[in-house]
């Protein structure tokens, strides 16, 4: 049984006791990977209470993944953002991360999918602290380029945020977990930069910011989009553009981004220090900003804020 984090999750159109949302282990997504998901964060802010970040695009491109698999979500994208909501509230969350999943139960043995087969949708949402710990969003994270390269184009799409695709990343975070990194950032198949096990990654040098494609085998992070947009706004060049692995041994600055990790410093790679080490002053102004969005210092001029108790 999964440690219980809240009291209720919502299966499939009801709110239920934790206790009670169970799969059955013949379940096609256990057996098969078949299963699309999202990681969405919710902040408790000054001024609305309790806000989701950027619920729509997170639900948006929970469709999306659906879409690439032919998967079918029997509920509208609407119905999705209010029951992400209703979660949060009904368990009475100041702050949450939550974990809508839309996933094949109990279909029978077959690879072969049926399609248009009902889907199971779950959401869950509870409290969750800094996914890589406080320490690395003030001093960095010590990250490792893993032997495992990202997935290869057109053999599974990296663009959906499918179950399967999990392995990858775990394969990356527990080797650079074993040599002792913090978290491990992967290569893709041409051997440029593509991802952290779970995050994008942008390379600062000479106060120009690059980050890599939506071509280098990446999830294309929706906290990626917000990094993009914030230091736009600061007015700093972006480059989404091919990196080379020694572009991470000259930088001055490197960031990790993601829902689960925000916006959290790398102060080395492959043990060689980036930049003077810590957190840099860039980095610093982008994570201000960022987490600015929550603490009320930062206006929310894009509507990103979604407030869930009106
Ligand atoms: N890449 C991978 C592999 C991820 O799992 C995540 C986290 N969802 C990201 C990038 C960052 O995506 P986002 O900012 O939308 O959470």
């Amino acid at each position: 049984m999964a440690k219980q984090l809240a009291e209720l999750i919502w299966f499939n159109g009801k709110l239920i006791p934790w206790k009670e949302a169970t799969v059955h282990v013949m379940s096609h997504a256990i057996h098969y990977g078949s299963s699309v998901f999202e990681g969405i964060r919710a902040y408790n802010t000054p001024d609305q209470g309790t806000c989701v970040f950027r619920l729509n695009e997170h639900n948006q491109r929970l469709f999306d993944s659906a879409k690439i698999y032919r998967m079918t979500i029997p509920f509208t994208l609407d119905e999705i953002n209010q029951a992400t909501i209703d979660t949060i509230a009904k368990n009475n969350l100041k702050s949450a991360y939550i974990r809508p999943i839309a996933f094949y139960g109990d279909i029978g043995m077959g690879l072969q999918v049926p399609f248009g087969q009902e889907t199971e949708v779950t959401i869950a949402a509870f409290e969750w602290g800094a996914y890589l710990g406080e320490e690395a969003l003030k001093n960095g994270v010590n990250a490792g380029i893993s032997s495992w390269n990202r997935l290869a184009a057109n053999t599974m799409p990296t663009g959906a945020k499918a179950g399967g695709n999990y392995l990858s990343s775990q394969l990356i975070s527990m080797e650079a977990r074993r040599h002792g990194y913090g978290e491990g950032i992967a290569l893709d198949r041409n051997g440029y930069i593509s991802e952290g096990a779970g995050e994008n990654i942008f390379v600062i040098r000479n106060g120009v910011i690059s980050t890599t494609p939506k071509t280098a085998a990446i999830l294309p992070g929706i906290t990626r989009d917000t990094v993009i947009t914030l230091a736009k706004d600061l007015g700093y060049e972006i480059r989404e553009e091919n990196i080379p692995r020694e572009a991470m041994y000259l930088a001055d600055e490197i960031l990790m981004c993601g829902t689960a990790a925000e916006v959290t410093p790398v102060s080395s790679v492959d043990g060689i220090t980036v930049g003077k080490g810590g957190r840099g002053p860039i980095t610093k102004e982008i994570q201000d900003m960022f987490f600015g969005l929550f603490n009320g210092t930062t206006e929310d001029k894009w509507n990103w804020l979604t407030p869930v108790y009106k």
